[in-house]
């Protein structure tokens, strides 16, 4: 029999890699390698969910402040000190990775801090030129910003290099109308830079539910961001002064500190040697897997951004795991994609679960049952953010196929709804639940006539 080095190896320390290590060694006494050329603990951890859910805390705290105001106390606020929040953003991050670290080393993984490549259907090359063996081979790099041509190099940033920023701009373009666009947009806005977000298509957050994108496009007009939609970037320039000028579709002409590219994120696969180890991937350079993540060369598997399925931690996660139970725990697991919750972190937050209402249109009669109001909390000191409760119900069986959640805590409250919404609840075991009152999410409980 063919001895190898290792019983796995896996390139990339982010979330799906590290978890299918872990297990696969820790749980399932495989002998296990991973690579990781930045830093372990990956996109979430460090240039990802983490410093951007601590940025939006940092943000939120600013707008509770002014609304503290309003509600009589006396406040004083200054300006936000990004200095300090970079200190200590460092010092959790470092944190966190060092956990990431300790705890895949304590499960037995053999930790190579550096690049590696697949060089054959059991090799991997590193960067200092060794090769190394495995019986099976797990490709867990990710995704990476994606820049469109004309604009690279210019010294714009992506996500990558915001949570790395020495001041805060007083200025900012922010480009793309993605979750990640309109967190940033929001995020900046809140910590004081004046930003103008432009998307070339016709409302923010393509793919989710048309009342969601509309409630949220209008929170982020009524924090004061300049929101374009319907807009292209035409042309940007570097000033001498390290400022940028922009130019768009409408034909205007304007000047930012600072330019952020959240125009999505494309799969990291570029030099990893897939092509040449005979490893399929999708036009859009995504690995191609099946059920079971495992590509057309049987002992190469994939998980997470890389596969382009479901770009979330917590799918990465659980495909890593669902990997390492099938390989080595004689288990095999295919994850189920289906209703997936998600969240976006605006203020109000969007929380997202199932069909959207076009999606469930398009399968057969529906009905929308839907409240859209100004919470309790923000009316009173006369903001007009308005939140949003909405079910797509299926005509025929009663279920429940898609719930969206605009308002705070809607990250929270979607969690939730996504398991009575899995566990296949009906309107009418919701109709059936008492209200908890006064809360917002007893809306939920409430819809008693569909609107259309
Ligand atoms: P990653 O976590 O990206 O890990 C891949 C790792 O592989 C990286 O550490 C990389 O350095 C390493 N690597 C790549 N190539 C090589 C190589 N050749 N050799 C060695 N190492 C290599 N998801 C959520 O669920 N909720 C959120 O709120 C959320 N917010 C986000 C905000 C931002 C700004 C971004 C960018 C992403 C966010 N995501 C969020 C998405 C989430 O971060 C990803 O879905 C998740 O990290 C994917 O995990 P992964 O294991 O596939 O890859």
């Amino acid at each position: 029999m063919t001895q190898f080095d290792y019983d796995l190896f896996v390139i990339g320390g982010g979330s799906g890699g590290v978890r299918a290590a872990r297990i696969a060694a820790g749980e399932h006494g495989a002998k296990v390698a991973m690579a990781e050329e930045f830093r372990m603990g990956g996109t979430c951890v460090i240039r990802g969910c983490v410093p951007k859910k601590l940025m939006v805390f940092a943000a939120g705290h600013g707008a509770a402040l002014d609304e503290a105001a309003l509600y009589g106390w006396q406040v004083e606020k200054g300006r936000f000190d990004w200095a300090a929040f970079r200190h200590r953003l460092d010092a959790e991050l470092n944190r966190l990775e060092s956990i990431y670290t300790r705890n895949a080393e304590t499960a037995g993984v053999t930790i190579y801090h550096q690049r590696a490549e697949v060089s054959g259907a059991h090799s991997v090359r590193l960067a200092d030129g060794r090769e190394v063996t495995a019986r099976h081979i797990l490709i867990a790099t990710g995704g990476t910003p994606f820049v469109p041509e004309p604009y690279r190099g210019l010294g714009a940033m992506t996500s990558n290099e915001i949570f790395l920023m020495d001041r805060l701009p007083g200025s900012m373009l922010v480009l793309g109308g993605g979750f990640i666009a309109c967190e940033m947009a929001q995020v900046m806005q809140g910590l004081g830079v004046q930003v103008t977000q432009m998307y070339r298509g016709k409302q923010v957050l393509r793919g989710f539910d048309q009342d969601v994108q509309e409630h949220v496009a209008a929170a982020l007009v009524q924090q004061g961001i300049h929101l374009e939609v319907n807009t292209d970037l035409t042309a940007l320039e570097r000033l001498r002064d390290g400022r940028f000028r922009a130019s768009c579709t409408q034909g205007r002409v304007r000047e930012f500190d600072a330019v952020l590219f959240a125009t999505g994120r494309v799969p990291n696969v570029a030099g990893l040697g897939l092509e040449a180890a005979g490893v399929q991937l999708a036009e859009n350079g995504a690995v191609k897997v099946d059920a079971y993540s495992q590509t057309n060369i049987p002992s190469i598997f994939a998980v997470g951004d890389v596969t382009d399925r479901i770009q979330l931690t917590p799918v990465a996660i659980r495909e890593g795991h669902a990997f390492a139970d099938t390989v080595f725990g004689g288990t095999p697991t295919a994850v189920d994609h289906a209703d997936v919750p998600s969240a976006v972190f605006t203020r109000p937050e969007a929380g997202t679960v199932g069909m959207t209402e076009e999606e469930a249109r398009a399968r057969g009669p529906v009905e929308i049952y839907m409240a859209s109001f100004r919470p309790m909390q923000t009316s009173f000191i006369g903001a007009e953010t308005k939140a949003l409760f909405k079910l797509v119900v299926c005509a025929v069986t009663r279920r429940v196929l898609g719930c969206h959640i605009v308002a705070p805590g809607a990250g929270e409250l979607i969690q939730i709804a996504a398991v009575a919404i899995k566990m296949g609840a009906t309107k009418e075991d919701f109709d059936r639940t008492i209200a908890v009152h006064p809360t917002m999410s007893e809306e939920l409980v409430l819809l008693r006539k569909p609107v259309r």
